[in-house]
């Protein structure tokens, strides 16, 4: 009998060349239903396993995968994809918290759109940006809000190669490689969101007191969380760990702010 992936000849249930677990009749629904199940609810699930590591062993996903375990875990860039797409749409969702809503106070007679901009490309953003402020004006920034929203998360496909590219800098002897910095980002930046998640969802049912309690507390593990994913994976002593946590950590907050601006400048012009 032969693979129907590959058609490389079988020598068990799985295809040694290809991988495939070989299935000759299409699968039935309750079937499909009962691996969707499994997937989701079995302890030992790689979805389950990858997330407990990530949330509470900081940097030994990214190490295990270099060190070449990884059929236990989820691959890195999946794992950041499910779990962006989760925190994103959270984050997007209407907040609850209306006394937090500021309508942004435009005088609608002021000139303030007519300003002649005579920049670089001003052909270019001229227009739109007399556009783009007509709009504000007329539907107080929920289309900037929104196109915002939406372009974050392409943003951080920005953002994290960038600094994958300013961490060389602080790795040259031992010399890492660009894609373990970009790794360590992408499991970096999946424990965060999945933070973010929790903190979100805390939110929906603590009292005002325990959820601001729990977002602090959140805070600071993080703080910890990346720190010892520093000594972890680049195999770092306390103090160089330290100097590394800040030097980086400083660095990212200003590339993460030059982010932030720039695609909310592109969203302006764009909304
Ligand atoms: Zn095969």
């Amino acid at each position: 009998m032969n693979c129907l992936n590959c058609n490389a000849p079988l020598t068990g249930a799985f295809c040694a060349s290809c991988g495939q677990r070989h299935v000759s009749r299409p699968p039935t629904v309750a079937r499909l239903i009962e691996d969707t199940l499994e997937t989701l609810t079995h302890a030992d699930s790689r979805l389950w396993v990858t997330l407990r590591y990530l949330m509470t062993k900081p940097g030994v996903l990214t190490r295990d995968y270099f060190a070449g375990r990884r059929n236990s875990y989820l691959p890195p860039i999946r794992l950041y994809l499910i779990i962006s797409v989760v925190f994103f749409l959270l984050a997007s969702l209407p907040n609850t918290d209306k006394s937090a809503e500021k309508p942004i106070e435009i005088d609608s007679d002021s000139q303030i759109c007519e300003v002649d901009y005579t920049g670089p490309f001003a052909e270019f953003v001229g227009p739109r940006f007399r556009a783009a402020c007509k709009q504000l004006k007329a539907d107080n920034g929920a289309k900037l809000v929104e196109s915002f929203q939406r372009n974050v998360p392409k943003a951080m496909f920005i953002l994290l190669p960038a600094f994958a590219a300013l961490m060389m800098l602080f790795f040259w002897r031992p010399r890492r490689l660009y894609v373990e910095h970009l790794l360590f980002l992408v499991h970096n930046h999946s424990a965060v969101f999945a933070a973010l998640i929790l903190d979100t969802i805390s939110g929906f049912f603590l009292p005002a007191s325990v959820g601001g309690f729990f977002s602090t507390a959140l805070v600071l593990y993080l703080a910890w969380y990346c720190w010892h994913a520093l000594r972890v994976f680049y195999e770092k002593r306390t103090g160089k760990a330290w100097a590394l946590f800040i030097g980086l950590g400083f660095l990212y907050s200003v590339l993460a702010t030059i982010t932030l601006i720039l695609t909310g400048f592109a969203s302006f012009l764009a909304s």
